[in-house]
């Protein structure tokens, strides 16, 4: 087996200037977090409230942390202020809880939105749809104290490749359709997409961040 440090370097070996790497450390203790650290990596990617905030305090300050996951309301207030960036605001109330809470505390969050074009069902993350209405009638002008950075997605988990770029173009192309209609909208360039299995496809797609797990930890003990 290869190590998380040679993983690490293998990885950020192959991606383009740009194109960040979200290494994804969920259902991993944090030695092996800081295996990846002392390989240099410093921007890691959780999806569970409470393993993030014990992981966080027990790790070096200077990690930046992406909460990648379902985010519960009733969460949001535990780690408003603690995130580099909130990747997974998948409803408008959770938008706008952050947004209060964000105020509340006195900071700006930096947040994407979810969007979905998968071919699996799931209950989280926007439609296409939704998110041009959202932002063709500038909602996002009401926000206070978050940052819209851009967008976050998954691709079907499937073999078939070509479905898989059809995915990953369709979320960079509304990207694309969100800044024609929104002009006074700045800072909307993140495109988080693609994992272990498809993220060279994402960087060809126009991926600025790729959120890669298993290709540097191994698999998950859920
Ligand atoms: C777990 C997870 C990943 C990482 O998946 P791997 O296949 O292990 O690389 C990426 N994005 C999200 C949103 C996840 O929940």
């Amino acid at each position: 087996m290869t190590s998380v440090a040679d993983n690490i370097i293998r990885i950020k070996s192959t991606l383009p200037e740009g194109v960040e790497l979200v290494a994804v450390s969920k259902f991993h203790p944090a030695e092996a977090i800081t295996e990846a650290y002392n390989a240099g990596q410093r921007l890691f990617g959780e999806s569970r409230v409470q393993e993030f905030l014990t992981k966080q305090a027990a790790l070096p300050a200077d990690i930046r942390w992406h909460f990648i996951g379902h985010l519960q309301t009733n969460k949001v207030r535990s780690i408003i202020g603690k995130t580099s960036m909130i990747e997974s605001v998948d409803s408008l109330r959770l938008l706008q809880l952050i947004d209060d809470e964000s105020q509340r505390a006195g900071v700006v969050s930096r947040v994407l939105m979810q969007v979905h074009v998968a071919a699996e069902e799931t209950k989280f993350g926007f439609s296409p749809e939704e998110l041009l209405e959202y932002f063709t009638q500038a909602g996002y002008r009401s926000l206070r104290a978050t940052h819209l950075c851009g967008l976050m997605g998954m691709a079907t988990n499937t073999d078939d490749t070509r479905r898989i770029h059809a995915d990953f173009n369709a979320i960079a192309t509304l990207r694309r359709q969100i800044l024609d209609r929104c002009p006074d909208l700045t800072g909307f360039d993140t495109l988080s997409m693609g994992m272990s299995g498809d993220y060279p496809i994402a960087i060809e797609c126009g991926a600025t961040h790729i959120r890669v797990g298993t290709d540097i930890f191994g698999n998950r003990n859920y």
